[in-house]
């Protein structure tokens, strides 16, 4: 059976089994999931609809239809509605009888509130429901195929980064040397949408700082953080670098995120919590005492978004299984002054974790 064919009727047998009489998938990450279909949230509605026993039917403009026989493994069949339709009824009328009665239909998190409204007006003795929790048991343990495109986009963002820190950045506007990490991932084949977090001195103390025109000076640490797909599949890593020479104070707390890093990720295997391994890391950075500088969680798990579940936080109990994937990026974050932060992606394996990014960790002096 074809990917996206079997990936649909995992779905269907969830809806089935919690009484969930349709799913309606708005472009979005599970759109990418469940079909390969790349397609863009805009006013003009694009929304799979996935029925609990019944070929999934995808309602589309009609000046996009052309573009479906790009996806040749999809499975669905699909409806194109012309300028003058209204999608909001194809759309009820794709769900035939099941709209009608008191159904139960899951709706992707990212549908626009806009048309929520508007599937409520149209089918007001239906009870809509969040279609999070299924789309989460799904997605949350990763293929082996799945895996395969993280290591891969985990590869290319390891070059790109190791040839960007080989590179001069003394004296150099922050967004510039940004925009040059851009490129380099751009040429490693990567699809990169933001500059990403990019913070020398000072500006490496906010987490998600703007990049700035400040020159990059001799002894400020440099927090150089990105994220870009490959095949849609997310990298996102970190490294905190030295302009120059380093002063000690720098030197002992780098060694702390560290040493923090290292132990989250030595903690990571199969049967312990998400928030057991955020503890670790928080542990070390309090016992050094920069327990409150610590203000972010440890990590977030990734895959076609690269903030998914598993979140590796205080109260979030998850139990880890091998598949699962996710960042471990302790940091400290002294206001004004400086931050510094460490982050590689991770899976969770048979026995415990594989990394997927594999730059040195130690504390590097760049030109
Ligand atoms: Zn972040
Ligand atoms: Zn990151
Ligand atoms: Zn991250």
């Amino acid at each position: 059976m074809a990917i996206y064919e079997a990936r649909c009727r995992q779905v269907q047998q969830l809806l089935a089994e919690q009484g969930v009489d349709a799913l309606l998938v708005w472009p979005s990450s599970d759109l990418i999931y469940l079909q390969g279909y790349p397609a863009r949230p805009r006013p003009r509605l694009t929304l799979l609809v996935v029925p609990v026993d019944e070929q999934p039917i995808a309602v589309v403009p009609v000046l996009e239809a052309m573009r479906l026989d790009s996806l040749p493994e999809r499975f669905f069949r699909a409806i194109a509605w012309e300028e003058t339709d209204d999608p909001v009824q194809r759309t009820v009328a794709a769900l035939g009888g099941r709209g009608r009665r008191a159904a139960t239909i899951a709706v992707s998190d990212q549908l626009w509130g806009g048309f929520l409204l508007r599937f409520q007006a149209a089918l007001p003795s239906a009870r809509f429901v969040s279609a999070g929790p299924i789309m989460r048991a799904l997605r949350i343990r990763k293929s082996p195929d799945e895996v395969e495109l993280l290591r891969e986009a985990g590869r290319r963002q390891d070059r790109a980064l190791e040839r960007l820190l080989e590179s001069s950045m003394l004296g150099r506007p922050e967004i510039e040397v940004a925009q040059r990490y851009v490129d380099y991932r751009r040429q490693e084949g990567l699809e990169v949408e933001k500059l990403g977090t990019f913070g020398a001195g000072p500006g490496g103390a906010s987490p998600h700082q703007l990049v700035g025109p400040r020159p990059i000076q001799p002894g400020d640490s440099v927090v150089i953080d990105g994220s870009a797909t490959y095949r849609h599949y997310y990298a996102d890593s970190t490294r905190t670098v030295c302009a120059g020479q380093s002063d000690a104070e720098l030197r002992t707390i780098y060694a702390v995120v560290q040493e923090a890093q290292e132990a989250a990720v030595r903690a990571v295997r199969p049967g312990v919590t998400a928030e057991s391994v955020d503890a670790v890391a928080r542990e070390i950075i309090e016992r050094a005492g920069y327990g409150d500088r610590f203000i972010h969680r440890t990590g977030h798990g990734i895959g076609l978004d690269v903030h998914e579940d598993p979140y590796i936080v205080r109260g979030n109990s998850t139990v880890l299984e091998p598949g699962m994937a996710f960042s471990i990026e302790p940091g400290i974050y002294l206001p004004g002054r400086f931050g510094v932060r460490i982050e590689d992606i991770v899976v969770v394996t048979d026995s415990g974790a594989e990394r997927l990014n594999h730059l040195p960790r130690e504390l590097r002096s760049v030109a």
